[in-house]
């Protein structure tokens, strides 16, 4: 899988290779080394039973869920890349491990692939989500030194997905949860689904807020065009969905509630001036009451963010520059992304050793409580 094409990208490495070899104009703060530890944290499995589920909410039309349909009709349609899409998400075993070998990948953190259980009707989600917990945590279980795990939830039943994260912290021994952004069009702002922040405000885990199609409610200029997908809707959809939280008041009442965005923050570093300054002109006109912190103080003490599917160094830069180092984590999106790509964004950006450690390792080991 290592035979390919030499891109742009292989002959700027290339060129800065060499001009470091001539004694050029690298930075004295640049690491040289490429030998860190990997854990990445956004890689995605299903389970046979939930992708025969969802093939047959598909083969229904997708009744409520014109997002999902979508992606049934383009990006999921069977192809020789989609079954080989399929066949490394089933894959918790050999095939992984090798992929992950290949890529120079210590360790994965992986979780349910998005929309995961959150289409089903609740007691079917609830049930698939502990099915897709207990082959999660067996896997790890086989491979603890190469795998660890968040838990699917079905928020279509708050008190239940709360029970199951307890279950899978305490008795399964999985690192946190993942939730695929909106549940049948709503959002986790509102408080019947706030029994999840308060099991895992008091379990002390971290809850992935992982994009899908933007919601319902707001979906249809986003059909045409494609911009419901990866590229622009997942992120818009996601960032809105982390903004309510901040706006909901959940960190007042869960204040050890922790939440990770991946796609590098899914935009929201870059517009966080704008949003506290825009913030403070609507409590000055009453349309919102003033909250204890601004936007951008709950941002940076509630959420950290990953690099998945993101190799665009600016955005690295502005990301650290805002949150620092400490925030930011590396994720390669498996099996969706090319995780050299991903792996060699981190590499080649111009940053400290330091700097370079935390976001590939450290900063995973210290969330999750691991040791590799
Ligand atoms: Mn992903």
């Amino acid at each position: 899988m290592n035979q390919r094409k030499l891109g742009r990208r292989d002959f700027l490495r290339m060129s800065a290779a060499s001009s470091v070899a001539l004694g050029g104009c690298a930075p004295l703060s640049q690491s040289t080394t490429t030998d860190f530890k990997k854990i990445a944290i956004e890689e995605a499995f299903v389970t046979q039973d939930i992708a025969d589920e969802w093939d047959k909410i598909l083969a229904a039309g997708a009744p409520g869920e014109p997002g999902f349909r979508k992606m049934g009709e383009s990006i999921l349609a069977d192809s020789p890349g989609t079954r080989l899409i399929h066949q490394r998400l089933i894959d918790l075993g050999a095939g992984r491990i090798a992929d992950m070998d290949a890529t120079d990948i210590d360790m994965q953190v992986i979780s349910i692939t998005s929309p995961g259980v959150q289409v089903f009707e609740p007691e079917l989600g609830r049930d698939l989500a502990q099915d897709a917990n207990d082959v999660l945590s067996r896997a790890v279980q086989e491979h603890p030194d190469r795998f660890a795990g968040l838990a699917a939830l079905a928020p279509q039943i708050p008190e239940a997905a709360a029970l199951e994260l307890e279950r899978s912290i305490n008795t399964l021994g999985l690192k946190g949860a993942l939730i695929n952004s909106h549940t049948k069009g709503e959002y986790l702002d509102d408080r019947k689904y706030w029994p999840i922040f308060e099991a895992a405000n008091a379990l002390k885990v971290p809850i992935y807020l992982h994009p899908r199609t933007p919601g319902n409610g707001m979906i249809e200029p986003y059909l045409d065009y494609g911009l419901y997908f990866a590229g622009w809707g997942f992120a818009e959809e996601t960032s809105l969905h982390a903004l309510r939280l901040i706006m909901s008041g959940v960190f007042d009442e869960f204040p050890d509630l922790k939440i990770i965005l991946g796609h590098m923050g899914e935009g929201i570093p870059f517009y966080l001036q704008r949003i506290d300054n825009r913030y403070l002109l609507q409590v000055r006109i009453g349309a919102v009451d003033e909250m204890a912190k601004l936007p951008s103080e709950y941002f940076k003490d509630h959420f950290v963010i990953t690099t998945s599917g993101v190799a665009q160094e600016s955005s690295l830069q502005l990301s650290i520059d805002e949150l620092g180092a400490e925030r930011i984590f590396f994720a390669a999106d498996y099996p969706y992304e090319s995780v050299e790509e991903m792996v060699g964004s981190i590499n080649n950006a111009n940053l400290s050793d330091q700097d370079k450690a935390q976001i590939f390792h450290s900063n995973s080991e210290r969330l999750f409580g691991l040791s590799v």
